[in-house]
C-alpha cells in the first residue's frame, strides 16, 4: 500500500453549507470528472442533497448544492 496513490488522485476539497443544517463540511470532489449530478446524504443530518458541479482544468467551476424534501 502506498499511500501516495491517494494523494496523487488530486482531489478537490471544497467547504459548503448544508442547507438543511447550515452545518459547514468538506466535500471531496474527483476533478477528472468535468459534469457531476448526485445524490448524497448529509454526514451531519442525514438529509438528502442534490450536488451539480463543474470541473474545468481540475478546478471547480461551479458548485451548487440544493436541499431535497425534508
Ligand atoms: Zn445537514
Amino acid at each position: 500500500m502506498n499511500l501516495y496513490n491517494f494523494v496523487c488522485l488530486n482531489m478537490i476539497e471544497h467547504y459548503f453549507d448544508c442547507p438543511h443544517c447550515w452545518e459547514n463540511q468538506l466535500k471531496m470532489i474527483d476533478p477528472s470528472i468535468e459534469e457531476q449530478n448526485f445524490i448524497e446524504d448529509c454526514e451531519v443530518c442525514c438529509n438528502p442533497l442534490e450536488f451539480e458541479l463543474n470541473i474545468t482544468n481540475n478546478h471547480l467551476d461551479f458548485f451548487s448544492v440544493i436541499p431535497i424534501g425534508q
